[in-house]
């Protein structure tokens, strides 16, 4: 999915503004790579119609690629998609009962397993595993190898083919020595079947759970959706937990189910090894979707700081040959309530790592503020009538030096120069010449 997005926001740059074609043309791609990902396709054409409504109601800022932009805007529509927010574990009870459900394979009992071992150990928990698959041996001492794993008891009754009364028993058990969380596996079935929701919901019925969890092979694709409304009609659970989302498995599943049943997704799981456990986070995921780490808050953050309207004034400037000292030190100011350069420039894909060692000194710009604080507003809007007593009077009234001066005076014109070149890129070149 990742690539695919990539290549599809690819489309974007090297393009002035987002304009209507081209806005169309990535979000084609965007829903045909979230149809390869099991998206339902009524669920993808509304989020890339949201996508572009959205997109094209913006003013394109001046001073980012306008790729970046939709980057941000199909990261948002997603995460909002997913959820929101993300959503913990209801664990007021006493003890706090937890059920899983969903069907034969899902994962239920590795992700037992998990969640004891996760209830453990970040949360300080003293979690009991109940084996309420009783159908298959195996299924029983399945848990208890799990169990012994993490290091977490298993309850389980030998011979007792009554999921509800081995529950409740387990309860008791429980409160007698002292687990706080009880964790109870049931049996599921390859499919949907009303004999494996009748026993479900007697035992949810039963016990009165703080958390049915419904467990969905992320894999499984639009059967998921299926399957958890299914579920989701008979037991009306608390949340959802999408495993086997290991290395590059589609996560389309987990945009269809939320759409769908309208309940977080409160967990996944990422391998059959007891600690290939995450909380879900929707923006996390919508990130690890789209591929792009930081951009997105590199882009969140120019899009609080930058004024538009500046960017455009700037750009007419440029263009008229009228940028001059005024409206550097502005530019510097923008670019400085944006963070340290040192952040900045991490935030940019393949830079973090080359300029990792590289000494970016955000004292360099108190320098030149103090020079170009110390120029009369003719010298400001003219640098060109700078000539050698004017700069020894700067570099005096700046407690810099002539050399200093004349480097930043040497600098001012390279940039000027290059900046007329460019037509008027605006601040996102700035930043870059910056940068450098
Ligand atoms: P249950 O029938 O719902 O209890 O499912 P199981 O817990 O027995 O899991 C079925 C299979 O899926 C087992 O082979 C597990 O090792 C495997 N499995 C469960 N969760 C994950 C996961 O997150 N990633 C991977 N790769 N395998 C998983
Ligand atoms: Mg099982």
């Amino acid at each position: 999915l990742s690539d695919k997005l990539d290549k599809a926001l690819h489309v974007l740059k090297g393009h002035g503004s987002i304009t209507e074609v081209n806005v169309a043309e990535t979000l084609k791609e965007v829903r045909r790579a979230l149809l390869d990902a099991d998206v339902n396709f009524k669920i993808a054409k509304e989020f890339t119609n949201t996508v572009k409504e959205k997109a094209l109601g913006q003013n394109v800022l001046t001073t980012l690629q306008p790729g970046q932009l939709m980057v941000k805007l199909v990261k948002d529509e997603l995460t909002e998609l997913m959820g929101g927010d993300a959503e913990g574990l209801n664990l007021s009870g006493n003890p706090s009962i937890i059920l899983m459900s969903g069907l034969q394979g899902s994962g239920k009992t590795t992700f037992s397993g998990k969640l004891a071992n996760f209830l453990k150990t970040k949360k300080s928990k003293k979690p009991l595993l109940v084996a309420c698959d009783v159908y298959r041996p195996a299924a029983i001492n399945q848990l208890h190898v799990v169990g012994d794993q993490v290091g977490v008891e298993v309850y389980s009754e030998e011979g007792n083919m009554n999921p509800v009364e081995i529950a409740q028993n387990a309860i008791a058990h429980a409160k007698q020595n002292g687990h706080n969380v009880i964790i109870v596996d049931t049996a599921g079935r390859l499919a949907v079947d009303e004999e494996m929701m009748t026993e479900i919901a007697n035992v949810h019925k039963a016990i009165d759970p703080q958390e049915t969890l419904f467990v969905v092979d992320a894999m499984t694709g639009q059967d998921a959706v299926n399957t958890a409304k299914a579920f989701n009609d008979r037991l009306n659970f608390e949340g959802v937990v999408l495993t086997k989302l290991d290395g590059d498995t589609r996560g389309g599943a987990a945009i269809s189910i939320k759409s769908v049943v309208n309940k977080p997704i409160k967990f996944i799981g990422t391998g059959e090894k007891m600690d290939a456990i995450d909380v879900f986070y929707p923006s996390r995921m919508a990130d690890r979707i789209l591929g792009m780490g930081d951009v997105v808050s590199l882009v969140e953050r120019a899009q609080e700081q930058f004024d538009e309207e500046e960017a455009r004034k700037l750009q007419k400037k440029i263009a008229k040959n009228q940028f001059g000292f005024d409206d550097f030190i502005k530019q510097i100011q923008q670019v400085k309530k944006m963070g340290s350069m040192k952040d900045l420039v991490g935030m940019i894909p393949g830079a973090g790592k080359a300029m990792k060692d590289v000494d970016i000194d955000d004292d360099a710009f108190k320098h030149i503020e103090a020079i170009i604080h110390s120029m009369t507003p003719d010298e400001r809007s003219t640098p060109a009538v700078i000539n050698g007593s004017r700069k020894k009077r700067i570099a005096k009234g700046s407690g810099t030096s002539v050399q200093q001066v004349n480097q930043l005076l040497k600098q001012f014109d390279q940039m000027s120069k290059m900046m007329k070149m460019m037509q008027g890129g605006g601040g996102r070149k700035m930043m870059q010449m910056m940068g450098k």
